[in-house]
């Protein structure tokens, strides 16, 4: 038995169709819509599936725009919408353009490749014939003219501007239009490498090179490591001033300044500091830990692991690395269950082991938010595991693999958020059991952890100070990314893994504001 849900979920950034919702998504909407049709048994399908899950991540920032959606043809309560579509085999891919109508069946396309650079060429292309109207929230996508760009000041009130220089059949520019509309102060233009009045003004000869231009009439060529789509996106959305829309406009820099009522600590975003990684242990046994009155079963063998690893891995101060010690060893000797208070009271009085003293606080810096609402412990517990991983990286394997094992039971058994929780595990339950000497875990949670920061691109949770992004971006990483021949962004795994080694590593730990 098949449900529509069977090849797509709820967090794969695609729309699942129904019978109930399939009017609402594609007839008059302001987005262009492009629809997979498919059936849960066919081959092909299931083949197709991560290349359409992967667009949806790819183009998640073009959704005003255009949207990806999805229906399963093959359970029975949807086959009079495939019907009524006209579709018969699979997958067939539609588009919808804005504004349809009630009875448009839409139309087939393919990817000009079948990849999904072909596809997103493919969906550009039919972004591109809406007539009148266009979509609402899809920037102009033709190229501009010098004419048009000596006035574009006068009729926008954009901080900055973007001319992407491009030839004929390069979809750069419309590619980073689109990756860009979520951001406010910024338009972004595309120019042919035939509009000579402006090639020959800014002595453009590189096709693609990205230029700012100012009010002022100024422009600087944009600096970035190779000339692709993604260096651009990551450029342009870390310009001062840049920010994604409905979002407060503040200042954007290494070091941030206060936007809340709290005391800012100045930090700099290079680096990684013990206050968070000790705030982080504040709050999960003296806030998170509280609300178990009783620990047993599955919630005591996921405390033993947490405390364990850290007492074997966590890179602080003497006298904290001394009271997760003893926290261990007391935890040891705890057999079926034990009382919150009875931990509340080892973590009171470890002050009393010599040489021993538990965080008593928290204060967060790297992890501090532009709002109080915003980051402090998830960003913390993050990177408190990125550390751990990294600081058990010359160990056995057995022992490397318990680290990860550690985060997934803490999460699953405490982690307040259980939204969280939940997508945690399923991303654990699907590849952790991979993770191995190829596969390392440092690896293995950067990857997650950008998985899980593409879903949150743009949702609440978001701070506009710091966006969800894939990271490491290329200022602080360089080597860590790489482009194909085609333009592709690749990430290359063996230097990000150099550089989380060397970004989370202890020597570099920054002990500002302790002691
Ligand atoms: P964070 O994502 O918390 O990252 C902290 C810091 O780590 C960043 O500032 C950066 O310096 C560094 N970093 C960023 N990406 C990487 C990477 N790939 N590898 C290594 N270092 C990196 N929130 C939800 O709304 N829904 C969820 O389902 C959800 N699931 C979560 C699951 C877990 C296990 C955790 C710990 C948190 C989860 N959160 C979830 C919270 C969310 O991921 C963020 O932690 C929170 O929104 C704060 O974001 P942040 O800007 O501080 O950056």
């Amino acid at each position: 038995v098949t449900t529509e849900a069977d090849l797509y979920t709820a967090s794969d950034q695609i729309v699942i169709l129904t019978p109930e919702n399939v009017d609402r998504v594609l007839v008059n909407s302001t987005a262009a819509m492009a629809v997979e049709f498919y059936a849960s048994w066919c081959g092909h399908c299931i083949a197709f599936s991560p290349v359409w899950k992967s667009l949806a991540r790819d183009i998640k920032e073009w959704k005003p725009a255009v949207d990806l959606a999805a229906i399963d043809c093959a359970s029975e309560a949807n086959a009079p919408v495939c019907s009524r579509f006209g579709v018969r085999r699979y997958p067939t891919l539609k588009f919808f353009h804005a504004y349809s109508s009630d009875d448009t069946v839409g139309q087939v396309f393919r990817a000009i490749s079948r990849d999904e650079r072909g596809l997103r060429h493919n969906l550009i292309d039919l972004m591109e014939t809406h007539k009148d109207p266009w979509p609402p929230a899809c920037p102009p996508l033709e190229t501009a003219t010098k004419a048009e760009i000596d006035n574009i000041f006068e009729n926008n009130n954009v901080e900055h501007l973007a001319l992407i220089f491009e030839t004929t059949n390069s979809y750069v520019g419309r590619e980073v239009i689109l990756d860009l509309l979520h951001y406010e102060n910024l338009a972004v233009r595309r120019v042919l490498s035939t509009e000579e009045g402006l090639v020959d003004k800014l002595g453009v000869t590189d096709f693609p090179s990205c230029y700012l231009y100012t009010p002022s009439g100024n422009f600087t060529r944009l600096k970035v490591q190779n000339e692709a789509r993604t260096f651009y996106s990551y450029a342009l959305r870390a310009l001062p001033g840049v920010m994604r829309s409905g979002k407060p406009t503040t200042v954007m820099s290494g070091i941030i300044e206060n936007t809340t009522s709290d005391l800012w600590r100045q930090f700099n975003r290079s680096f990684v500091y013990m206050a968070d990684l000790e705030s982080t242990l504040y709050y999960s046994m003296r806030v998170e830990m509280a609300s178990h009155p009783v620990i047993d079963g599955e919630n005591l063998r996921s405390l033993k692991q947490y405390i364990s690893v850290l007492a074997k891995f966590f890179p602080g101060r003497t006298v904290v690395r001394n009271s997760l010690i003893s926290l261990d060893k007391w935890l040891s000797d705890q057999d079926t269950e034990l009382s919150y208070s009875s931990l509340k009271n080892v973590l009171d009085n470890t002050a009393q082991v010599p040489n021993a003293a538990f965080p008593d606080t928290e204060m967060w810096l790297a992890c501090q938010g532009s709002k109080p609402h915003f980051r402090k412990y998830p960003c913390g517990m993050w990177t408190l595991f990125h550390v751990l991983t990294v600081q058990a990286k010359d160990a056995a394997i057995k022992d490397r693999q318990e680290v990860l094992q550690a985060m997934r039971s803490y999460v699953h058994s405490f982690f307040g958020c259980r939204e969280c929780a939940t997508h945690f595990e399923i991303m654990a339950a699907e590849s952790m059991s991979q993770v191995g000497k190829q596969n390392p875990p440092e690896l293995w949670l950067w990857s997650r952890h950008n998985q899980v920061n593409n879903r949150l691109a743009g949702s609440l949770s978001e701070d506009p100070q710091f966006p969800k992004i894939q990271w490491p971006p290329p200022e602080l990483c360089p080597s860590c990314h790489g482009v194909k021949a085609n333009g592709e962004h690749t990430w290359n795994l063996e230097k990000t893994l150099t550089f989380l080694h060397f970004h989370f590593s202890s020597e570099r730990l920054l002990s500002d504001y302790l002691e």
